[in-house]
């Protein structure tokens, strides 16, 4: 099967699970997924499911990448921080939506080889740095949209702080196995406003501000 077919099948999934922003349906439609895993895992690049990406972290399942993305409502104009690089595909949706992406990632192997699966799309609008995350990225704030793509003991208070007035932050808060996604949204008048969705299952954000092991 080429790969525009497995992606059409891929989100015609997407959809019957109940995704519905046009706009992340056809990014997800165009983008290439199979860029972003090993080449041994190409064939089930485009099956809705997380994948190994080397270094114990995994690329999130299509599905999550959609909610989690479809849930920050963006229209173009943004600024978007995201935590939590690791393949590199989630940036590349949120390029493809938004105005600019800074996106953070703390293992270098896996930050190198997302910035050249970046590259290779032309995504010039993504700032990638390596680092500590959880403690978002103050030189670039304010953000309009910000996602956190890996489970954390807490909401960081730091991140509600980067927000900017009317933006919207996305996090999988829990224990070590499972999360529920958090929707904070921040009013123009900069009162804060929290939400939960959906049921989840990540990787650790490991840092100051979240899990402090290994
Ligand atoms: N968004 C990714 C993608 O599209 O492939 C999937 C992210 S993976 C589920 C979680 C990533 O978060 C891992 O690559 C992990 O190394 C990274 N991570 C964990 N703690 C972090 C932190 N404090 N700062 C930055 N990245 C972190």
């Amino acid at each position: 099967m080429n790969s525009a077919v497995a992606r059409k099948r891929m989100v015609a999934e997407l959809v019957k699970r109940g995704i519905t922003d046009q706009r992340v349906i056809n990014t997800m439609l165009e983008l290439p997924r199979h860029i972003f895993v090993e080449e041994a895992m190409a064939a089930q690049a485009y099956s809705d499911g997380s994948l190994p990406i080397g270094e114990k972290q995994t690329i999130s399942q299509p599905y999550i990448v959609a909610r989690m993305t479809e849930l920050l409502a963006l229209t173009g104009r943004e600024k978007v921080l995201e935590l939590g690089t690791g393949s590199g595909y989630q940036a590349a949706v949120l390029a493809t939506l938004a105005d600019r992406v800074c996106t953070v990632e703390r293992i270098r192997p896996l930050a190198m080889k997302a910035r050249k699966a970046l590259d290779s799309l032309r995504l010039l609008n993504v700032n990638l740095k390596i680092g500590d995350g959880t403690e978002g990225w103050p030189e670039e704030a304010p953000f309009d949209a910000i996602l956190v793509t890996a489970g954390a003991p807490a909401l960081p208070e730091c991140l509600v702080e980067q927000l900017a007035p009317g933006g919207r932050l996305v996090i999988p808060v829990g224990d070590r196995v499972d999360q529920k996604l958090l929707v904070i949204r921040k009013a123009a008048d900069g009162s804060v406003t929290r939400e939960e969705a959906d049921d989840c299952r990540f990787v650790r954000l490991i840092g100051k501000n979240g899990w402090n092991d290994e």
